[in-house]
């Protein structure tokens, strides 16, 4: 917690944060394994063909689901969820405020809102559909006390293959993800033996994991089950051995835009562990400089680590077929590559180029593996903690938490993405920036 979130959890705090109207940033639950997902029932609401299988899914994640709400100020719900994948007219749009506005005050703290569509270009109405976005996000900006509203479009055919994403969505997984939209599509889905240790027997590859947010990554898929391949560069040899001893996994010492990483990354995930099944490219670097000011090394550097040298190793993943059937690939982006900043041509230009590479590479491999990306906003790292204090503290108001993230609610998003009953998540950009206001 930082000075200004301790203050404001204070009795007196609080009366003072109330009095004047400033940012409150509340404690947000986080996953803890063994705790309930949800503070509370899920009522869920709606008529279309979601519903049904929504509720077979809520029920075998543990979720006690409701289907009727009771007298108003009576129950205090943990998340409300809405089938809207039915509304094929615009004139029906008003569903959504029948369903939530007498229920949507009972939403207890760190509460979940997920509006469930039909991906316009399949649905009735494309008008209504995309209407949902407009409604969920706005949901999100009202809410407060930590919690938190999606829209998940559904395509025709892919009703089986939600499961992970609403175990993520409706748990502190997604502490720090609000007002984001996300597409599933049709696919074979891996239904693992044990949810809570669905990477067993997978081998990961996590750059830039000697510290901040990567060695976060590596430490939640390893809770999830994998051997993780922790990867960072010699000058941080020491931090990176820590991490693999603590997660159970290996290191591997590398510079990712030496000439020969490709080569020697898939040699070593081929040789010893047979392949990859999932890949994070996390390293990456920042070399701030207006553009006017801006030297062509920083230019260079800032491509080279965040964005040249992932292509590179991505094409010699798959031309040495070294990503196993149902392989995930998972960038790190960045609301600056949303939203652009000021100082950040190059940085914003390489977090750009990952979406692009999501994009592209999501459509060469359908089927048979998924490309995703989190962009992540103000995260609480050593990155940012270089950062001005009254720039870093207008990054932590700046979103519908009023606070920063912790490099573990990156982490849980990519563990979502690399579920391997996320196959229908594929070509998915999601922000994990407490619905920043930049780029929004
Ligand atoms: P960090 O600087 O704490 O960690 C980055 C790691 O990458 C370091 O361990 C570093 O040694 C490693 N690395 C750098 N160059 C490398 C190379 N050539 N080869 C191998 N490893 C290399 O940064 P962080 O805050 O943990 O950020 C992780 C990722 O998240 C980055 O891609 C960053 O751009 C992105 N991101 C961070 C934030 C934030 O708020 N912290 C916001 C948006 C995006």
């Amino acid at each position: 917690m930082d000075r200004y979130q301790s203050f404001a959890n204070t009795g007196v705090g609080r009366f003072v944060v109330g009095r004047l109207g400033l940012p409150d940033p509340r404690p947000l639950r986080r996953h803890s394994p063994g705790s309930p997902p949800l503070d509370g029932p899920v009522l869920l609401g709606g008529g279309g063909r979601l519903v049904d299988p929504v509720r077979t899914v809520l029920k075998s994640a543990g979720l006690d689901v409701v289907a009727e709400a009771g007298p108003p100020g009576t129950d205090r719900y943990g998340a409300l969820v809405f089938d809207a994948s039915g509304i094929d007219s615009v004139e029906r749009l008003r569903e959504l405020f029948e369903f939530f506005q007498p229920v949507i005050r009972s939403l207890g703290p760190c509460g979940r809102v997920v509006v469930l569509g039909t991906t316009p270009g399949h649905a009735g109405s494309r008008v209504a559909q995309r209407a949902l976005e407009g409604f969920t996000r706005s949901v999100g900006k009202e809410l407060r006390r930590g919690a938190t509203a999606q829209l998940v479009y559904v395509a025709p055919g892919a009703e089986d293959a939600l499961e992970s994403t609403l175990r993520f969505l409706l748990s502190g997984r997604s502490a720090y993800v609000s007002g984001q939209v996300i597409r599933v599509d049709p696919a074979e889905v891996e239904v693992p033996g044990d949810w809570e240790r669905p990477l067993a027997g997978k081998v990961a590859l996590v750059t830039g994991a000697a510290r901040g947010i990567g060695a976060a990554i590596a430490e939640v898929l390893a809770r999830d089950g994998a051997h993780v391949v922790c990867l960072d560069v010699p000058a941080q040899g020491d931090e990176l051995s820590a991490v693999a001893n603590r997660v159970g996994g290996s290191a591997l010492q590398l510079d990712v835009t030496a000439a020969d990483a490709p080569r020697r990354i898939v040699e070593h995930l081929v040789q010893r562990h047979g392949g990859v099944d999932v890949v994070v490219h996390n390293a990456g670097i920042t070399r701030d400089r207006t553009l006017g000011k801006m030297d062509a090394g920083r230019w260079d550097a800032v491509v080279e680590v965040n964005l040249a040298s992932q292509e590179r190793v991505n094409r010699e993943l798959l031309a040495a077929d070294a990503l196993r059937p149902n392989g995930r690939v998972v960038g790190v982006s960045s609301i600056a590559g949303i939203a652009g900043n000021v100082g950040q041509t190059n940085y914003a230009t390489t977090k750009a180029g990952v979406i692009g590479m999501v994009d592209s590479l999501s459509a060469e491999v359908a089927g048979r593996a998924t490309v995703n990306a989190v962009a992540p906003g103000f995260i609480e790292t050593k990155m940012t903690a270089a950062v001005p204090l009254l720039i870093r503290q207008a990054g932590r108001f700046m979103n519908s938490m009023s606070q920063g993230g912790l490099p573990v609610d990156v982490a849980e998003a990519i563990a979502w993405f690399a579920h391997p009953a996320s196959a229908g998540v594929n070509g998915n950009v999601v922000r994990v920036c407490g619905q920043s206001l930049l780029g929004a």
